[in-house]
């Protein structure tokens, strides 16, 4: 019987084990968790932490019941701490304070990441949160029931820290955004960012830019946080600017690291060491459009990754297809989303990118309750290929799916103008005969057409 250790018990660890249980049900599969929440939606903290979720147990994608119940074995708040690849085990430390050595014949390595901690002066004064695991939420949860902090500033303006800025708004705490960047949200096209940081103004928050803060410190009751020129006080500081990946484990047994410090892996999710698999957040991802190796922690991938990873542990031969950076995030009224790349990546790539803007109406305007949409395209001047698309506009506006038609298109390799060419749906109070998409698309071949034109006069 072959055995397979997992090791993280999260988005990619357990989608590993479901995977390998259903392809292989003689096998066995034990998860080693360092904590005990396995399979649970970190996506969702911040949605528990602003009271809309208000059990933090209705964040598990499945309970425990529901994970052994299909003959997974879980070693729940046991960290493992060494990784022998010429014995083939894993050692273990288990409640006791003793270690155990537990034998595999596959291994999979799901340990995730851990947030980014600047060093900076007063990261550990009290009042001041990271935001990354359970035990996270559940320290800011009761700093939040028990002090009623009445503001807070949120160092970092990704989308961790925008979800929290909503989550705490709605908690009726001032928040101030600082963010050393020009605008928020530098997965967009700063055109759009500043859309994002409006929306975040019209709700009370402040953004603070072109900002790195540089120390912490208690000032009476409260936290100063410092920086050149800059300076707040506040009840509580969340810090959120980014994460990398949890790879200690990894390097001590000697395996190879890739593109962002994260484990280096194939497509089939396979390790330098044979029979030794890696997935999730401390893994490197395929980027299919770039067709290089980067690193982009999502949950997303982290459960393809996961499942590959699992199935091959076990015998099959399932590449992990790539990613191709599609994202969507709630910023209060706002749906923000993108998908493949920017002009400026595709420019390194070597391809001639045009971009072009559209705003245009999720649904006949007629029909109440429309709202616009602003659309950036972005296509391949040369082959009219589809490289990227940004959408941003109301949460009713359906922007998440209209972010995947793109990724869609883009993930088959379509052109721009091939998009008009799709049978998307219509009835007025859902969008209008040609879809937003469709219209944002045409937009841009009319330009592309145009831009051709003018080329060919001037050489003609
Ligand atoms: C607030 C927040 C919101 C997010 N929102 C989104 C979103 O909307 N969409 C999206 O796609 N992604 C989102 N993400 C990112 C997403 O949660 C991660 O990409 C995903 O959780 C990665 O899963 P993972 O299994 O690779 O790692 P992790 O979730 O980091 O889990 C790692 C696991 O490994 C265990 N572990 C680590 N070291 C050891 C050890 N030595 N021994 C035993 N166990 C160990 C941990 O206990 C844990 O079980 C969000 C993240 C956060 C924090």
């Amino acid at each position: 019987m072959v055995k397979v250790v997992i090791i993280g018990g999260s988005d990619a660890g357990i989608a590993a084990a479901m995977r390998a249980r259903e392809v292989l049900p003689s096998c066995e599969v034990v998860v080693v968790v360092a904590d005990k929440y396995p399979n649970f939606s970190i996506c969702g903290l911040p949605y528990f932490l602003s009271g809309e979720v208000p059990d933090w147990r209705d964040l598990a994608h499945r309970t425990v019941a529901d994970i052994e119940a299909a003959g997974v074995r879980l070693m729940l708040g046991h960290t493992a701490r060494f990784i022998d690849t010429k014995r083939k085990t894993v050692s273990v430390s288990i409640k006791s304070g003793k270690t155990l050595d537990v034998e595999y014949d596959r291994l999979v390595l799901a340990t995730g990441a851990l947030p980014i901690l600047p060093s900076i002066p007063g990261m550990d004064l009290d009042g001041v949160f990271p935001l990354r695991f359970m035990d996270d939420s559940f320290a800011l949860q009761s700093f939040l029931t028990k002090r009623a902090p009445t503001s807070a500033a949120i160092i970092g303006g990704g989308y961790i820290g925008l979800e929290m800025a909503e989550s705490l708004t709605r908690r009726g705490v001032a928040v101030t955004v600082i963010e050393r960047g020009r605008t928020v949200l530098k997965t967009l096209s700063s055109g759009l960012g500043d859309i994002v940081q409006e929306e975040l103004m019209r709700h009370g928050v402040k953004v603070v830019n072109n900002v790195t803060v540089s120390s912490m410190e208690r000032s009476g009751e409260q936290l100063r946080v410092n920086a050149t020129g800059y300076s707040v006080k506040v009840d509580l500081a969340l810090v959120a600017v980014g994460v990398m990946p949890n790879v200690a484990l990894a390097e001590s047994a000697g395996l190879v690291m890739g593109t962002g410090g994260a484990i280096a892996v194939n497509r089939f999710m396979e390790t330098s060491e044979l029979g030794v698999y890696a997935a999730g957040d401390c893994a490197e991802t395929w980027h299919r459009l770039l067709q290089t190796a980067t690193y982009m922690p999502l949950g997303s991938t982290a459960h393809k990754q996961g499942r590959a990873a699992g199935e091959n542990a076990v015998g099959g031969k399932r590449e992990f297809i790539g990613t191709i950076g599609t994202q969507v995030v709630k910023v209060f009224d706002l749906a923000v989303a993108r998908t493949g790349i920017r002009g400026a990546a595709a420019r390194i790539a070597g391809l001639d990118p045009l971009t072009i803007d559209s705003e245009v109406w999720d649904h006949k305007a007629y029909y109440p309750g429309a709202h616009s949409l602003r659309i950036r395209v972005t296509g391949d001047c040369n082959s009219g290929i589809l490289l990227g698309a940004q959408i941003v506009g109301h949460h009713d506006g359906e922007v998440a799916k209209r972010i995947d038609i793109f990724a869609t298109a883009i993930h088959h390799g379509m052109s721009v103008d091939g998009l008009s060419n799709l049978d998307l749906s219509y009835t007025p109070p859902f969008g209008s005969p040609w879809d937003a998409v469709q219209i944002a698309s045409q937009a841009w071949v009319q330009k592309h057409d145009e831009s051709r034109i003018r080329r060919y006069v001037r050489t003609a």
